[in-house]
């Protein structure tokens, strides 16, 4: 592997300001990894390899020309399957969806391009980011390049793949539930889901709107800063969108990064994320990086939020509500496929029907059906209206503990990355993988996950920082120190040590 792919993305800015390199060495070093790595690893739905080069060649030209770029100038980005980038394929990992090309750029999408970074292409999700194994994508699962028998979470594992695979130094996920942070978990990156409202949803196709965030997936702590610069702010065409300044994360973490401490830090320990139900290794990790985070004098306290035991039942009624009324705008005539029955009168109706039938998976359609039931008038009040109830009573453990406390910590998730068809048959077990992300979302508040450790079984390992909203700085921070005070997990990922060329032989390291 060429050594600029296993550079972080701020190392990478300044060899391009120095003209060490060029966007368009860069942007090709990644797309022949791409090509080289992804008949195997599938962590990409579409490559533009066209459209990277030109912008790099652009980009290239202007610093040539010496004009004043932006910081990420030519640091080559890949973007989930689910933001839309004008004239690119945008699937959701649906085959309803296959065939359109988006006549529009999400917000994020210009922000990228207007900084100059190379779109190299769509990564490989959940269908409509719903699940947390990429196995719900219609087109193939995403495999984990710690090891190819198993899941790189999801519903962000193609982002999560690629980053961790050094096919591409920056990527971006959504996060409804956990899907940038359970992913990032368990391939040893980091992710992060920002205060609800900092980063725009204009142009991210939405899944549970109340719920869902854009976030950068990295492998250092200080790139995900850089690229949440990049995205965040406020933008007058997503109604939800917080109007105040990004707060400068970069300069945050790169002073937490030189100092190895952080002044009066007070850290709380969710009783209720750490407990039953985590796996012995995960739990020794994350018993490990707190202690190291007490001996770099922070205050650690237990801090108990109760109403955490029913976030997930209040998250599988929430989120499927509002998916069955998102969802309800794919009917065969506005977007993607359109499938006619085969008999009996081509109504518009019957056009919906026999579309949504074809064009939507097992799991988007569990959620549709359970939405709607729990919508349904004579179960409104039992289910969706109890939900929202519980949903008040999570914000308010947020907020009396963050009283006491900075931050809270706790594992990303409960397991490291687990075999595919594990849990595939079984909703329930798939579901838990969002025990500890899901409370985050439902407050809006913001959570990042940073590798932390690698298992005896030799699987990397995520460490959850949880903030009050608005509070991104200093989640920045918090996790800027853990990174400092852990072991390098990204270089550990064996697909550090595959090259393209064998991998083009389909030599990649076969199942362990
Ligand atoms: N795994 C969770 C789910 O299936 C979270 C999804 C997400 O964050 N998009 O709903």
């Amino acid at each position: 592997m060429k050594d600029i792919l296993t550079k972080s993305a701020l190392e990478l800015a300044d060899l391009l300001a120095a003209g060490t390199i060029t966007s368009v060495e860069l942007t090709q070093a990644c797309l022949d990894r791409i090509e080289a790595l992804n008949p195997k690893i599938n962590a990409f739905l579409h490559v533009d390899r066209e459209g990277a080069l030109a912008t790099a060649a652009d980009v290239d030209a202007r610093r040539a020309a010496g004009e004043k770029l932006h910081r990420l100038a030519g640091v080559p980005i890949a973007l989930k399957d689910n933001m839309v980038v004008r004239g690119m394929p945008t699937t959701c990992a649906s085959k309803i969806l296959q065939g359109w090309l988006p006549p529009y750029d999400a917000t994020i999408t210009v922000k990228i391009r207007q900084a100059g970074l190379p779109i190299v292409g769509k990564t490989n999700m959940d269908e409509f980011a719903m699940g947390s194994s990429t196995e719900h994508s219609a087109f193939g699962p995403t495999l984990n390049p710690w090891d190819t028998a198993r899941i790189p979470g999801g519903s962000g594992g193609g982002s999560a793949a690629a980053v961790a695979a050094f096919m591409v130094p920056l990527a971006l996920g959504s996060d409804t539930g956990g899907s940038i942070r359970q992913p990032g978990s368990v391939t040893g990156t980091v992710g992060a889901k920002p205060t609800y409202g900092a980063v725009s949803r204009y142009g991210l196709v939405a899944m549970a709107s109340s719920l869902d965030q854009i976030g950068p997936v990295t492998r250092t702590v200080a790139d995900a800063a850089a690229l949440t610069e990049l995205i965040g702010g406020h933008d007058p065409a997503d109604s939800t969108s917080l109007n105040e300044p990004v707060p400068p994360l970069v300069e945050a973490a790169r002073a937490v990064a030189e100092k190895g401490a952080i002044e009066g830090l007070r850290v709380g320990v969710v009783k209720e994320l750490s407990g039953e139900g985590y796996a012995p290794d995960v739990l020794a990790a994350f018993n490990e990086t707190v202690e190291k985070l007490r001996d770099a004098g922070a205050d650690i306290v237990e801090v108990s939020c109760p109403s955490f035991d029913y976030a997930l039942a209040a998250y599988y009624l929430i989120m499927p509500a509002e998916v069955s009324s998102n969802l309800a705008r794919f009917d065969g005539i506005r977007y993607g496929i359109r499938v006619e029955p085969t008999q009996g009168p081509v109504t518009a109706q019957r056009v919906m029907a026999a579309t949504r039938e074809a064009g939507f998976g097992d799991e988007v359609k569990r959620r549709i059906i359970l939405g709607t039931h729990v919508l349904s008038a004579g179960f409104f009040d039992a289910y969706y209206g109890s939900a929202q109830k519980v949903r008040t009573l999570i914000q308010r453990d947020f907020a009396r503990v963050f009283e006491d406390v900075d931050v809270l910590v706790s594992p990303t998730a409960p397991t490291t990355a687990f075999k595919f068809g594990d849990k595939i048959d079984d909703p329930m077990a798939m579901y838990l993988n969002d025990i500890a992300t899901i409370p985050a979302n439902l407050a809006g508040v913001p959570a990042m996950s940073v590798p932390n450790a690698v298992s005896d079984e030799g699987l990397p390992v995520g460490f959850q920082i949880i903030a009050p909203a608005h509070g991104d700085q200093r989640m920045y921070e918090v996790a800027q120190l853990v990174e400092t005070l852990s072991d390098d997990v990204v270089s550990q990922c064996p697909a550090a040590q595959w090259d393209e060329k064998s991998a083009q032989a389909g030599e990649v390291q076969e199942e362990k």
